[in-house]
């Protein structure tokens, strides 16, 4: 096991009462923190709660490794800057590639050693697959999309979100002979 998550708040299908979820929320941070892990953080409508729970479990220490990444950020950059000044990593997925997405402001200026990307499968396929079952190979899609974006090759992007996630989830170990 290489992480806690996903766990967060989920404000727009409310499976559980709110408070119920922030209770449950906090004590798998503590979780996280005794055991020594890396979070994957889900936040849905419920950006300035999980802001205020985070800011209070990453208490402004400073780290080497990052703390956890926020997963299929739907935030802006000001909110994604206040995450990584705390330790975090910025995770996007299909989005970026549909208009009017905050992600297309994300991958243009975040700094690239501090952004992930996923699928979030079988949910939000990139165009042109959107609204379809999504898989891990379109996971090129959003690769290609960020490139183009910040006019760099997609292979860059590729390599460099990688690293990242090799470096979140501590994978070195675990990678080592495979590369
Ligand atoms: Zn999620």
């Amino acid at each position: 096991m290489v992480a806690i998550g996903e766990i967060g708040l989920d404000f727009y299908r409310n499976l559980s009462p709110r408070d119920t979820q922030i209770k449950a929320f906090k004590r798998q941070l503590e979780l996280a923190e005794k055991l020594g892990l890396p979070v994957i953080i889900h936040c849905r409508e419920a950006q300035q709660e999980v802001l205020s729970i985070l800011t209070d479990w990453a208490g402004g220490s400073e780290q080497d490794k990052p703390l956890g990444v926020l997963h299929c950020f739907s935030g802006d950059m000001e909110l994604a800057g206040r995450y990584i000044e705390m330790g975090f990593l910025i995770s996007i997925a299909g989005p970026v590639t549909y208009r009017n997405s905050h992600a297309v402001e994300i991958a243009r200026d975040i700094p690239l050693e501090k952004l992930v990307v996923e699928t979030d499968c079988p949910y939000l396929a990139p165009h042109p697959y959107r609204g379809k079952r999504n898989e891990p190979s379109y996971l090129s899609f959003v690769v290609e999309k960020i490139g183009q974006i910040r006019r760099l090759p997609g292979d860059l992007i590729a390599e460099q979100t990688a690293n990242n996630a090799i470096q979140l989830f501590r994978l070195a170990s675990h990678l080592k002979g495979d590369l």
